[in-house]
């Protein structure tokens, strides 16, 4: 029998990676003049090599991009449901971020001195978020990163536990998996000198025994997580896991650090303040000053003493922590603009209509044409895999993640005016996110979907 890759031939999905990487070289002369030229100084022609992920012949070159809407340098229009990977998950260029470049543009971008924002950000904060602390950083990559050192410092703790599948940026400690029940070093590492598996637990999602089990021995600082991976496609918690891990970490003096940088998703408090958590630090990054690079994170008044209490332990000195752009005068402004005016409640109300259009849209795809794939969604983050129910643990999500046929329905978007997540199936929507924009969406899916059945 033919090969078949989740309910697709084998020889369908190769023959549309083929005829869709032909359509596109056809169609984007200008792009790949300017990866050509860009290769003289950037290896493979980008920035930044994860710019190559697209599947893409050569990397799509952008001209600009406003509200939903992204056009390259050849002229096409995207609908973008990417969105800068969540960067631009309240659209790109917001007007409120608009008017502070504009005015923040000549009176310094940064001095390494809070301005006269930081007050009204930091209540801000708290309000929004429900923890009374907080600093800010550039990136979400940083800001776990200066959490999990606090973390460490405050407990005496050498540990770090993270779920098997999660990714929190581009922080050491944590890029760990479990193969065969044992940590090993993440698949793909480079330079790296230290044994990772040493100062890091790793358990499998929605498995509270062994979290339980690996808290016991006290070693363990802090647990990070996302309340539902997406990094991995996406898995969701069974109901309570969250608060089960929560609740393990409480009965262990481990402290809890929970990432919404993607979870943000779900509401204008993120997934913790709709369900209600306490977290001992709460990080949220990308998105949150508008696309202005900023990161937050914030931790409860005892983590407040207990930083004091080990910097007087520790004494004078270097805290490893902090990087000089961090809090600059435009980021604050930008953050401001944005948790005052841009990422509010009927703006999500709008996101979430979207998404939850989009979501049965193409779940009636797949219905109709009884694919054996399913949709999973975080507000307005909606993914449909290629398998056929949910995944529960970062295993069974790796399983159902197939290159191939997520690279030719990818390109098949791209080619008629669709943009999403090359990582996965992942799709945002924004406030400027329309109707239209989603059934289009759906439409193209339906006629990637009809052309994968068909074989032709
Ligand atoms: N946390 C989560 C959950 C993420 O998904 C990411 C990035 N995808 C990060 C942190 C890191 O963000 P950045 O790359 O902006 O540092």
């Amino acid at each position: 029998m033919d090969k078949t890759v989740a309910g697709i031939a084998a020889a369908s999905i190769e023959a549309m990676l083929a005829r869709e990487k032909a359509r596109f070289i056809a169609g984007n002369p200008i792009s790949q003049r300017l990866g050509d030229e860009a290769k003289h100084h950037f290896p493979d022609g980008v920035p930044l090599h994860w710019m190559t992920d697209w599947g893409t012949p050569f990397p799509l070159f952008v001209r600009e991009a406003q509200g939903a809407s992204l056009t390259d340098a050849d002229g096409h229009r995207y609908r973008d449901f990417c969105l800068g990977d969540t960067g631009a998950m309240f659209g790109h260029s917001p007007g409120p971020i608009l008017t502070v470049l504009a005015e923040q543009g000549g009176h310094g971008l940064t001095y390494m001195l809070p301005t006269e924002d930081a007050p009204a950000v930091g209540r801000l904060l708290a309000e929004r978020f429900g923890l009374p602390f907080w600093q800010v950083a550039a990136t979400a990559t940083d800001a776990n990163r200066f959490a999990l050192r606090w973390a460490r410092a405050i407990t005496g703790r050498p540990k770090i536990l993270v779920f098997n599948g999660c990714y929190h940026g581009t922080v050491d400690e944590t890029f760990v998996r479990l193969r065969d029940g044992e940590p090993i070093h993440r698949p793909g590492l480079l330079g790296q000198f230290a044994d990772l598996t040493q100062g890091a637990s790793v358990v499998e999602f929605n498995d509270l025994p062994a979290l339980e089990a690996a808290l016991a021995a006290r070693d363990v600082a802090c647990v990070i997580t996302e309340p539902a991976l997406t990094n991995i496609g996406m898995v969701l918690p069974d109901p309570g896991f969250i608060e089960g891990v929560q609740a393990a970490c409480r009965a262990t003096g481990t402290l809890l650090l929970i990432d919404e940088t993607h979870t943000i998703s779900t509401g204008p408090g993120g997934w913790t303040r709709a369900h209600g958590l306490s977290p001992d630090f709460f990080v949220v990054g990308k998105a949150i000053a508008g696309g202005v690079p900023c990161a937050v994170w914030g931790f409860t008044a005892a983590i407040e003493a207990a930083m004091k209490a080990a910097r007087a332990r520790t004494g004078p000195g270097h805290s490893g922590m902090g990087t000089t752009l961090s809090a600059n005068a435009l980021a604050l402004r930008a953050l401001r603009a944005n948790l005052e005016q841009v990422m509010t409640p009927a703006a999500y109300d709008h996101m979430l209509a979207m998404s939850g259009r989009l979501a049965a849209g193409i779940r009636r795809v797949i219905a109709e044409r009884g694919l054996p794939w399913h949709v999973s969604a975080v507000g307005a983050r909606a993914e449909f895999v290629c398998g056929p129910v949910p995944p529960r643990n970062g295993t069974e999500a790796a399983a159902a993640m197939h290159g191939d046929l997520e690279a030719a329905i990818h390109l098949f978007l791209m080619n008629r005016g669709v943009l999403i997540a090359p990582f996965h199936n992942m799709t945002l929507t924004c406030p400027a996110t329309t109707t239209e924009d989603v059934d289009h969406l759906v439409a193209c899916v339906a006629a990637a979907c009809d052309a994968l059945i068909a074989g032709a």
